[in-house]
């Protein structure tokens, strides 16, 4: 494509009523057109169709046959297919449906019938997909693609599969590239021209023309380290745009979920701009209508284009994930990027057609859209505009609204269509979100040819007719009870350091606290600061020689003065009212909520966590706070009561007492806000003794309390030696209940010492108890590996497996045991060991030096019995710091230290388990039960986990870390934990005594109401 770039003001045709007219008129004959191409009933497409509408009609058929669909490239065999089939497609489900409930009506899936019907759906699933995708391999695109050519149909080719998730991966999509990029350009060359899809604005276009996803390039496409993926990327595609240049190849750049887009962009408009591309014109990108910022987008890519000198192309869509991008915006409580409303997309759509096409001097403007109003308003603007029919193209998708694609073509409009081909299991996404698409309610493909609406109500003018829209997806599930969760309360959201400025501000916050240096902080005892000369230096784990900060020591005289000060701060504390607790707890939230970039400095320092890890640390520390608030409120407000005549019964909650909380290290933060917010939101006095490996972070957390008027003593803070403070307090008569969260070991000992009533003591003391864990992750043969992968590696190496929810051992079906480790061996070779500090670096070091020779010394001895997947090479680790190479074994014996006792490290232990009776037998065999997952797409399997597999959380198809405060209550069982369940509902129950108060109401016959029923 040779365009100038004189700006020359198009002189309009005509006004912008003509084109509203004019915008009917094309639209009517389009569907006209489209109308009379429709597949007549001999045709597959007819039956297609028929069946899309007939399963649309229902949408939970329709949900459940989509799942279905969506794993049928990853069953084994025919059996195994119709087995799925069956559950997915349970009576209730196809209760109203003949058909359904003929091809479910087998007994037994391996039976003749069964496998019949597993051999017809999956010919049937694979003849769906083949609609859409055009060809399994390079050659058969091709052919296909000369076939849309001999049809006066432009094409651009895409090779099928999302995002990566290794590197051999990555370079296997490249390599492909390459070979599509070398075949084409061959086979154009003996292409005849086809003026009406040849011929642009100056002269002969790109006969070839394919289609890219960047994050295809790289497994690690992480908006959070731009430059980095840039690096990578640019690397593998500046081989195939040399080579697309010098063969006459068009390259387009797909646009993909929102999280990408400004990465995206910045990478084009970056790599275009380097010398050897700086004049190329024979490629494109794509702006998303649909998004709020779409219109921006556009001017910003103007903008470049002038600056730079040589037009691309624009690729118009509405965009392809709006159910993605709304469902995790309402469900994280993030923006949502999109529009809302249907009518506001298809507006946008027409503001940004005009735009593009009011600088068809500076771009190639293209339009993709099956969307009969949007064609129609392009095509007239254009006229408007006075631009010919080869000044901008038309693009739609293979297998979608084919009737209208051949009305555009006789229309003499340039149409080009997006052939997506290669490996089905990688297009299942992309088959899914097709036939969403033809099924979506609000997708005009349906409402124009399968509900054959009336023409002028679908030509209606979006920004004027404004048609309501399907509602959002709403915050909580429709399955969850009326009272619970409760509206009052809402989760905080993690800070998205996917924005440039927010990684600023972290990095500022970073400097500026290494430069103030190290901070002391005393004890605090009754409301006094309390210096004891004696020190604990907290140090950074990635840089030993650093000291974060340095706490006081108490002895146990110290901690004798705490109880003291709480026990004498117990009545006037408890004599408050529920609200003004709540009220200072939710002050607390917010100075948290004011303060999160110094917290979560102080976690990224102090314990190795990166900054998303310890930002959505700071989240949950919020999140406790305003919980319980809420929680202690609705306590007040709902007392349980049971009058019965005569008689009025209440149940009523008293604080235990003075309470210990003893802190973990992992969550020094979070878990102190959440035991000490829960401890004093119903009236507790509180002494902290903070884990001596992480003290800092929860100093601070004492002095948000402070500030916020906490009055004094009702929390104490008394850091000092575990073994003889913390069991100095544990033991003391005058403590009421001991919150504790640790090892294994040390959780056993702290409920030993607490059982024992001691002289003085008057009462028994309560215990919430959270210890050790090896969690497992079941994955199923029938997943998507990719998948899987991702949500193991995450689980057990975020923050180097010290999470006491993370993944140590993963439990693989035989049946996928082989491909699935050498997917988790490539894809681990991706993650990046280095100081936390650092943007990008995924794996920190571990929080000391006795606890890297530890692991260490557990890897060692594996080593002499299991095989080693994946070892991160030594020369991958940082010089300085704890740090430990990531390890995954394989062949592990499930009886083994390794498969059996708690490591807390970046070690992963790898089972094979024959089939999933044996999988859930492994998933059990283990002393404790805090997380497990399960990754399976079988409905029968999920169901069996939920009742078999016994954890605390079981997480399913998803990985298994991050609980989220109210949704995932925290908690285990077994020698996980006593089962209090943090982050919900009952944890504040923990902290109280209850006592029932039962009245008789009843004075010498008369009754409360005041009515005399006594016999006279
Ligand atoms: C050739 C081609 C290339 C494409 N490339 C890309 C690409 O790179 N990136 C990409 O994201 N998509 C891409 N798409 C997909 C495209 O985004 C969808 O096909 C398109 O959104 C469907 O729009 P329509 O105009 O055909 O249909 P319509 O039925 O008019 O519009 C449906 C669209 O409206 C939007 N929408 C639906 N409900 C609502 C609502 N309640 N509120 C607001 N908006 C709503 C959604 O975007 C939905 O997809 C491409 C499509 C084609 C044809």
């Amino acid at each position: 494509m040779t365009t100038t770039l004189t700006p020359t003001p198009v002189a309009g045709r005509h006004d912008r009523q003509t084109t509203e007219r004019r915008c009917r008129e094309l639209g009517r004959e389009l569907f006209e057109r489209a109308h009379a191409a429709e597949p007549r009933f001999w045709r597959r497409a007819w039956w297609e169709r028929q069946m899309l509408e007939y399963v649309s009609a229902d949408p939970r058929l329709q949900t459940q046959l989509f799942r279905f669909m969506e794993c049928v490239p990853h069953l084994g065999d025919d059996a195994d297919i119709a087995r799925h089939l069956k559950e997915y497609l349970t009576p209730d489900v196809v209760k109203g449906s003949l058909p359904m409930r003929l091809a479910t009506a087998f007994r037994d899936p391996h039976s003749l019938y069964g496998r019949s019907v597993g051999s017809v759906v999956r010919w049937s699933a694979f003849a769906m997909a083949h609609s859409f995708i055009t060809g399994t391999n390079t050659r058969e695109a091709i052919a296909n693609a000369e076939r849309l050519r001999a049809r006066h149909m432009a094409f651009t080719l895409d090779v099928l599969g999302e995002a990566t998730i290794s590197d051999p991966q990555a370079e296997e999509a490249a390599r492909v590239y390459l070979e599509l990029i070398e075949s084409l350009g061959e086979a154009a060359r003996h292409w005849t021209h086809v003026p009406q899809i040849d011929a642009g604005r100056d002269g002969p276009m790109p006969r070839a023309n394919i289609s890219i996803k960047l994050t295809a390039f790289d497994p690690v496409f992480d908006p959070v380290n731009p430059d980095r993926v840039y690096d990578t990327v640019a690397g593998r595609l500046r081989p195939l745009l040399d080579r697309a240049r010098a063969l006459g190849v068009f390259v387009n750049v797909d646009m993909e979920a929102f999280r990408y887009r400004d990465m995206t962009l910045a990478f084009f408009k970056r790599l275009l701009n380097e010398p050897a591309y700086r004049d190329w014109p024979d490629i494109g990108i794509v702006v998303q209508a649909y998004l709020q910022d779409g219109e921006a987008d556009l001017h910003g890519l103007l903008e470049w284009v002038r600056q730079r000198g040589t037009p691309i192309a624009i690729r118009l869509v509405k965009g392809a994930y709006w159910d993605t991008e709304t469902t995790y915006a309402v469900r994280y409580g993030t923006p949502i990027p999109v529009w809302t409303r249907k009518w506001e997309s298809d507006a946008c759509y027409e503001r940004c057609t005009r735009t593009m096409l009011e600088h068809a001097d500076l771009i190639r403007p293209a339009f993709a859209s099956h969307n009969v109003r949007s064609l129609a308003h392009v095509m007239a603007v254009a006229e408007e505009l006075g631009l010919p029919a080869r000044d901008y193209e038309l693009q739609m998708l293979a297998g979608m609204g084919d009737p209208l694609k051949q009305a555009v073509v006789q229309m003499g409009r340039c149409l080009r269509i997006y052939c997506p081909y290669g490996d089905l299991l990688k297009g299942m996404a992309y088959l899914i979100r097709r036939l969403l698409e033809n099924t979506s309610n609000d997708s005009f493909l349906k409402q124009g040819f399968g509900d054959r609406a009336a023409y002028d109500r679908l030509l209606e003018n979006p920004a004027e007719a404004r048609p309501p829209s399907a509602p959002l997806p709403r915050r909580r599930d429709e399955d969850t009870f009326e009272e619970e969760p409760m509206t009052a309360f809402a989760n905080a959201v993690n800070t998205g350091f996917a924005s440039a400025e927010n990684r600023i501000r972290a990095a500022d916050a970073l400097a500026a606290a290494r430069a103030r240096g190290p901070v002391d902080y005393p004890l605090a005892i009754g409301g006094q600061a309390v210096e004891t000369g004696q020190w604990i230096a907290s140090h950074n784990p990635a840089h030993p020689d650093e000291i974060v900060g340095r706490t006081a020591a108490a002895s146990t005289a110290h901690a004798d003065q705490a109880v003291a000060a709480a026990a004498a701060a117990l009545a006037p504390w408890s004599a408050r009212s529920a609200y003004q607790r709540a009220d200072l707890l939710r002050k607390a939230a917010t100075v948290l909520t004011d303060h999160r970039l110094e917290l979560t400095v102080a976690l990224i320092r102090e314990i190795g966590k990166n900054a998303q890890q310890a930002d959505a640390e700071v989240t949950e520390a919020i999140d406790y706070c305003n919980y319980h608030a809420a929680l202690v409120e609705r306590m007040a407000e709902r007392p349980r009561r049971r009058n019965v005549p005569g008689e009025d019964n209440v149940l009523v909650y008293d604080p235990c007492g003075v309470c210990v909380c003893l802190g973990c290290w992992d969550f020094p933060l979070a878990m102190l806000s959440g035991m000490v917010s829960a401890a004093l939101a119903v009236g507790n006095t509180v002494v902290v003794k903070p884990s001596s490996r992480a003290p800092v972070a929860s100093a601070l957390l004492m002095e948000v309390f402070t500030a916020v008027g906490v009055p004094a003593g009702a929390v104490n803070y008394l850091p000092g030696d575990g073994a003889e403070i913390g069991a100095h307090l544990v033991a003391h008569p005058d403590v009421h209940a001991v919150v504790f969260c640790g090892s294994r070991d040390v959780g056993l000992q702290v409920a030993a010492s607490a059982a024992q009533v001691r002289p003085r003591q008057r009462h028994l003391k309560r215990t919430v108890i959270d210890t050790g864990a090896k969690n497992a992750i079941i994955v199923d043969h029938d997943v998507d590996i990719d998948e899987a992968v991702l949500g193991v590696l995450e689980s057990a190496f975020a923050f180097s497996g010290q999470k006491c929810t993370a993944c140590s051992r993963v439990i693989v079906l035989d049946a996928i045991h082989d491909a699935f480790c050498q997917k988790l061996r490539d894809a681990a070779a991706t993650m990046t060991i280095g100081d936390p500090a650092v943007v990008g670096s995924n794996i920190g070091p571990v929080i000391s030096a006795a606890d890297a020779e530890r692991i260490t010394g557990y890897i060692a001895e594996a080593k002499t019995s299991a095989r080693v997947l994946f070892e991160s090479p030594a020369d991958a680790l940082p010089k300085q710091g704890h740090y430990v190479a990531p390890v995954i074994f394989t062949e592990v014996d499930p009886k083994s230290p390794l498969a059996q006792e708690e490591i807390f490290g970046p070690v992963l232990a790898v089972l094979r388990a024959r089939d999933f009776d044996h999988a859930l037998e492994l998933a059990n065999d283990s002393v404790y039960a805090l997380t497990g997952g399960l990754y399976s797409r079988s409905p029968a399997h999920i169901e069996r986990a939920r009742w078999e597999f016994r954890v605390g959380n079981l997480y399913i198809n998803r990985k298994i870390t991050g609980s989220q405060v109210d949704v995932q209550p925290y908690g285990g069982s077994k020698l996980s934990g006593d089962g209090a369940r943090l982050g919900g509902p009952d944890y504040l129950l923990q902290f109280c005594r209850p006592r029932t108060i039962s009245e008789n109401t009843i004075r010498h016959g008369l009754t409360a109401s005041g009515e005399d029923n006594s016999e006279s």
